[in-house]
């Protein structure tokens, strides 16, 4: 009998199932709209029971899910969204639900560090012990890996939430984080651009002002990220970052402010293979889910 994995990438605004083995083999897949949990985990479930009934045997499920969400394994909580802005989600039992649903081991970890997993499984962090995996578009998340495991610490990094240089007079915009205002994800986000500009980042031509301040905003918290976790190379996936001009403006804008103080061939001479987008393009969050549940049962 035919076995395989379940990956879920729980986002804010879509959810997206799949099963499959990796990459090459992806078996079903499915996305919707994120509801609230009463609506949006029965759909999760359904989906998974209807593929077990087709094909095969489901082994485990892998969630990558939107957060901040509870990983202390030790918890009674553990397995929870916790303090989202998104109020129908708040104390949401996540894993326990699809655990319960169907029967099977559920492992769960945030959709940044289930990303970055992937890449690092099969697409651009082959090879890599650390490194960092960073979404740019509804938040701004960022996780990884640091010496060949998932970052994960007394929480986990909320690598959107660091506060950078914020010059008023170049741009009087105070930012749309509830907590911090402006912070990375509150300068530089989806919503952050559109409340700035009055349009989406899929709306603006390429060469408006705000994407010369979207690339100054992202350089400075990457080089903040590469001063402190020192990592091997940087992906950088979510939906503002399908405007791929932005990545030789982010890559002159590091290599800039760095002033060639990190003294590595990898940035100094390569920083267009250290600055990426993710190889898995758009599925690297459902893979990620994937590569989670292939952790905790072959
Ligand atoms: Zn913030």
């Amino acid at each position: 009998m035919m076995t395989y994995w379940g990956g879920v990438e729980a986002g804010g605004t879509k959810f997206v199932c799949a099963v499959g083995t990796g990459p090459e083999d992806l078996m079903a897949k499915t996305s919707f709209d994120t509801g609230t949990p009463e609506e949006t985990l029965p759909r999760v479930i359904d989906f998974f029971r209807s593929q077990r009934r087709r094909s095969g045997e489901l082994k485990a499920v892998g969630v990558g899910s939107f957060g901040p969400v509870d990983l202390r394994k030790d918890s009674p909580t553990f397995g929870y969204i916790t303090t989202t802005p998104k109020e129908d989600w708040v104390n949401t039992d996540f894993a326990g639900a699809i655990e319960r649903g169907l029967g099977v081991p559920v492992n769960f970890d945030t959709d940044v560090n289930a990303a970055a997993l992937a890449e690092h499984r099969w697409g651009a962090a082959r090879e890599l012990h650390t490194f960092i995996y960073l979404t740019v578009g509804t938040g701004i998340g960022g996780g990884g890996m640091i010496n060949g495991r998932p970052a994960h610490g007394l929480l986990h990094p909320e690598m959107g939430h660091i506060l950078i240089p914020h010059d008023f007079t170049e741009d009087p915009f105070s930012g749309v984080c509830p907590y911090h205002g402006d912070c990375l994800e509150g300068l530089a986000s989806g919503p952050a651009i559109r409340k700035r500009w009055g349009a989406g980042g899929d709306e603006l031509a390429g060469d408006h002002p705000a994407w010369v301040l979207q690339a100054k905003y992202l350089a400075l918290g990457l080089v903040n990220f590469i001063c402190t976790i020192s990592p091997q190379r940087i992906i950088m996936g979510g939906g503002v970052m399908h405007r791929k001009q932005l990545f030789p403006m982010i890559r002159e804008k590091v290599l800039a402010s760095l002033g060639g103080y990190i003294k590595a061939g990898e940035i100094l001479d390569d920083i267009e293979g250290y600055i990426v987008p993710p190889l898995l393009g758009d599925e690297a969050g459902v893979l990620g889910g994937i590569a989670l549940a292939m952790q905790i049962s072959r």
